[in-house]
């Protein structure tokens, strides 16, 4: 029997109508308007369409844009002064720093300046620690929106053998974290694993998060699994994920497709981390 399909477009829909019912809700109960503040540094075309669609979900979802557009000549202590600047300012809920940036400037140095609860990427050296630990703090957008898609369509976690192919600090680790937090059995492949296949054969929940076109077809799944597709490969004939769509869709018993499946889920994400933050600098 085929898949079943799971809607990352009506899934990241519903989030974000749910973020902007939790707008509304902060700001009735405190006066507090959630601000997410985009940085973008130089005029990178791909970079300048991610920002600007973030910016379109923010105003959508009632959270004010405090978008701020460097040149690509700026130097490292101007962007610096930027991020402190906002960490500062109590307007500004969120930070999120587009990658990748300019030649010339260290995004894991300049990243690592964003206060932690305003870090709604997740992403910087104190959230990934705080994830790692299981302590309260924002996660990173992806991860978090794979789980979720996963929740939604009533996935069993605990207990469950979940296999993750790829270990990025983006993807694959924070996955797998948040997969052990919900009492997964987790491993990690990557790309000196033997055996792949085999490994991932034992899945009831896969994910790639790999970024090669179609690395994981029939034999790397278990009849009925779930399986989350991470990957977006542009190639000369379209968008297409790390999972054999056609082939994987015969064994699987649920499937994410590409386009609409995980990536639409990301910026939903964004958006809830980016209250969430509004929520955490409240707290005393
Ligand atoms: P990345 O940093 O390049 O990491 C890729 C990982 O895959 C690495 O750990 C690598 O192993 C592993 N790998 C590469 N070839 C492999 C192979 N043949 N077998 C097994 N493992 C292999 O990529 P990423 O940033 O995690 O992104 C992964 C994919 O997700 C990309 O297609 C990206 O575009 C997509 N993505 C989508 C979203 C979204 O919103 N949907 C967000 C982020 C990323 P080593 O560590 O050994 O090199």
């Amino acid at each position: 029997m085929a898949a079943t399909l799971l809607d990352g477009r009506a899934v990241a829909q519903d989030v974000r109508a749910q973020v902007a019912r939790d707008v509304a809700a902060l700001t009735a109960e405190t006066g507090v308007v959630p601000g997410l503040a985009t940085v973008l540094v130089g005029d990178d075309p791909a970079s300048a369409v991610y920002v600007a669609n973030k910016r379109r979900a923010c105003a959508e979802a009632g959270i004010a844009d405090l978008h701020r557009h460097l040149p690509a000549t700026a130097a490292a202590a101007e962007v610096a002064e930027l991020l402190l600047a906002l960490n500062a300012d109590p307007a500004c809920s969120g930070i999120l720093l587009q990658r990748p940036l300019p030649d010339g400037l260290d995004d894991a140095e300049l990243s690592a300046l964003i206060a932690p609860d305003k870090d709604v990427d997740g992403l910087t050296p104190i959230s990934a620690g705080r994830l790692m630990q299981g302590a309260p703090g924002l996660r990173p957008c992806t991860p978090v929106g794979v789980i979720e898609l996963l929740d939604r369509s009533g996935v069993e976690l605990e207990g469950a053998e979940a296999v993750v192919v790829g270990r990025s600090d983006l993807v694959g680790k924070p996955v797998a974290h948040l997969l052990l937090q919900r009492n997964a059995t987790v491993t990690v492949c990557h790309s000196r694993t033997r055996d792949l296949a085999g490994v991932c054969a034992r899945a009831d929940v896969l994910i790639a998060a790999v970024g090669v076109p179609r690395l994981i077809g029939a034999a790397h799944v278990k009849p009925g699994a779930a399986v989350i597709d991470v990957g977006m490969n542009r190639l000369p004939d379209g968008l297409c994920g790390d999972v054999d769509f056609d082939a994987v869709r015969d064994v699987a018993g649920l499937l994410t497709p590409v386009p609409g499946g995980v990536g639409p889920m990301t910026i939903a994400m964004l958006l809830r981390n980016t209250v969430a933050a509004a929520r955490l600098q409240l707290s005393p």
